[in-house]
Order: structure tokens, then C-alpha cells, then sequence
């Protein structure tokens, strides 16, 4: 069996689009190829007819810090991002989730569009934008979706290197890329272009860990990503991302409303923990832990998690 017909180079969002429209219907994106390649050869994925490559696509390599936002092109190799300074200054979350991703030769090639676009409730990269707020820009066909011009034009940020009009671009919730375990809501010919995070204000920090088996099962046992905002002790506001606790990544909105507004103590603690066990739907996975173990390890990682971005903040 040929994982394979044809490898296209895409060099603009235009040119991967035309080619991902066109029949036959299964050409597909690749980026680093680190989930789509062994996907395909397990047979857990169709053959496809033509891979598009896209990750010669400018659009899609390039960051940026805007007045109030990161800007992290969707296939910008995780090896280079984990080098950008700002994002370690704004989204320690992120960079301690990516640093995990793999062994070197992974993260030399993965990308963070790959590790959203394969869907999968507990990836790494995932859990923690969904921690730090991040939306998504989606580049589609001219007959896709339509999208509110107007609104790009706000908020992307100064000297977006897409001329809207080209391409149709939407921003949406991380979330809404989600349609359950694996599976994305992106339609033929959508592409992942970059996702955006709010800068780091005074009093916020964010922490992300996990748990993994040690010979190295590419998805962790269970992995947690936190956003806080403090003033003194008292939380102002909190964000808490984890996975795998149901078919998409879970934000934990029943215990972020427990503990705002309390004191970061071990009485909040456990009714944020109860309130997480209440939410989340964690299974059984044959090679990967029992939904007893997870249940046990929310406390832990919640314990971790916070205690750290607690620390991060000074
Ligand atoms: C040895 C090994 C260890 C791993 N360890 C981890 C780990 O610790 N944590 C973890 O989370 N993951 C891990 N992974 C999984 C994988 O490396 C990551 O999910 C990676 O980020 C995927 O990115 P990629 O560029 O390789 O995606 P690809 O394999 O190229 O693509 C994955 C899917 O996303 C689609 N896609 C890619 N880019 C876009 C885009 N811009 N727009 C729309 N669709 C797109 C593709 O069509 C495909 O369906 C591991 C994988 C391996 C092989």
C-alpha cells in the first residue's frame, strides 16, 4: 500500500487551497507528518492522493507580538518556537507543553497546527493554549464559510501578512476546532493559519504538567495546563485546561467558578478538585491507565499545576 501519490509544495495559502479542493477528494495537509504519516501507515487513516505540503507557506511560519497579542503561525516547527523568547515570557504554559512534545527529531519537524488539527482530547500543545485563551485564524475556500471581514480587520494584528480577499480568514475559539476524539471540524481545504494569545498582563502566570508513561506513549496519562490571575492571594481569575477527560480537551468552567474570587488555599483546592471530577469523563485505555488512576491524579496535577504558576508569577 502507497501512503501516497503525489507530494505537493505549497508556496502560498491560495496554492494548498486550490490543490486541497480539487478531486480527488483525498489530498490532505501534512506539516511535520509526525501524527499523519504513522496514522496512514497503521491504517488508521486513508492513503492519501496528494499530500500538501504547507509548510513553506510564509503566512504559516511566521510570529510576531502585537500590542496585545502573540501571533504563532501554525507551522512554525516546535524546535524554533521553543526558542522565541516572548513565549516563554507570556505563555510559560505553552513552553513547557511543547519542550514535552516528543524527543528532539520530533519537535525538529511537529507543529502546533498538527498538534491541534489531529484533535486528540489530550495533546500536549492543545491543552495548553486552550488554558491560555488562544483563538485560531482559519484560512478557507472563497465558497467556504463566510466570514465577518470587518471583524478581521480589527484584530488581527498590524502588517498581517494575508491580504483578506485572497483567501476567506475567520478567528474562532480554540474549542470550535473540536468534533470529537481525532476528528476536527476543519472542512476540505481549511487550514489551521496561526493561533492567537492574549499578552500576559501584572499579577498572571500560567504552568503546564503532565503525566506520562515512561516508555513513552506519545499521549499522556493525563496532562493539565493552568492560566492565574492573583492579587495577593486572592484569585482574581483562572483558566484550567486538561485532557484526556472527555471526547474533546475539557476546560474545567465548573471549578475556574469555584475558585475565583477564594482564597488559593487547600480548601479550594479540593472543591475545585471535586468540582473537575464532577465535570470530567475520564475512561479506562488499555495501554495507558485506568479512570481510577486519572481521578487520583487530578488532585496531584492540580496541586502541581497551580502551585507553579503561583511561583511563576514572581
Ligand atoms: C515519537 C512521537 C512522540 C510524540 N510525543 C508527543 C507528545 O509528547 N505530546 C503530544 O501532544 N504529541 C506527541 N506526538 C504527536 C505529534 O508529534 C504532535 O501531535 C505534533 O504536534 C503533530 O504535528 P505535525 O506537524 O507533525 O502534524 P501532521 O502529522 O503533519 O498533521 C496532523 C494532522 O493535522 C493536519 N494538519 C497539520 N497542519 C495543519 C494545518 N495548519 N491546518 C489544518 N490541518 C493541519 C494534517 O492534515 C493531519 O490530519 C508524538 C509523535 C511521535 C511520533
Amino acid at each position: 500500500m502507497s501512503t501516497w501519490n503525489t507530494y505537493y509544495q505549497a508556496h502560498s495559502l491560495e496554492d494548498a487551497i486550490a490543490v486541497l479542493t480539487q478531486s480527488p477528494s483525498n489530498n490532505q495537509i501534512i506539516a511535520g507528518g509526525t501524527d499523519l504519516l504513522l496514522e496512514i501507515q497503521q491504517g488508521r487513516h486513508p492513503p492519501a492522493h496528494t499530500l500538501v505540503d504547507i509548510t513553506t507557506i510564509p503566512e504559516l511560519n511566521r510570529l510576531e507580538v502585537t500590542s496585545a497579542y502573540l501571533w504563532i503561525g501554525s507551522a512554525v516547527p516546535l524546535a524554533k518556537l521553543i526558542t522565541w523568547q516572548p513565549l516563554q515570557q507570556h505563555c510559560l504554559a505553552l513552553y513547557e507543553a511543547i519542550n514535552l512534545i516528543g524527543g528532539p527529531q520530533v519537535r525538529n519537524v511537529a507543529t502546533l497546527g498538527g498538534n491541534v488539527a489531529h484533535a486528540l482530547p489530550a495533546a500536549d500543545g492543545a491543552i495548553a493554549l486552550l488554558a491560555l485563551d488562544a483563538t485560531v485564524w482559519i484560512a478557507s475556500p472563497e465558497n467556504g464559510r463566510t466570514i465577518d471581514s470587518s471583524q478581521v480587520n480589527q484584530s488581527t494584528p498590524n502588517n498581517l501578512p494575508i491580504e483578506v480577499g485572497q483567501v476567506r480568514l475567520r478567528n474562532q475559539p480554540l474549542l470550535d476546532c473540536y468534533a470529537g476524539p481525532g476528528k476536527s471540524t476543519l472542512s476540505a481545504g481549511e487550514i489551521l493559519v496561526a493561533f492567537q494569545i492574549p499578552l500576559r498582563k501584572d499579577g498572571e502566570s500560567s504552568a503546564f504538567r503532565r503525566v506520562m508513561r515512561p516508555q513513552g506513549v506519545a499521549i499522556a496519562i493525563q496532562n493539565m495546563a493552568v492560566w492565574l490571575h492573583l492579587e495577593k492571594d486572592t484569585i482574581m481569575d483562572i483558566r484550567i485546561a486538561l485532557g484526556p477527560a472527555g471526547p474533546k480537551p475539557l476546560r474545567a468552567h465548573f471549578a475556574e467558578e469555584k475558585m475565583r474570587g477564594q482564597k488559593l488555599s487547600q480548601a479550594t483546592l479540593s472543591e475545585a478538585t471535586a468540582a473537575i471530577l464532577a465535570e470530567a469523563r475520564f475512561r479506562t485505555s488499555p495501554h495507558r491507565a485506568t479512570a481510577e488512576y486519572r481521578q487520583h491524579l487530578t488532585s496531584v496535577l492540580l496541586n502541581e499545576t497551580l502551585a507553579h504558576a503561583e511561583a511563576g508569577r514572581r
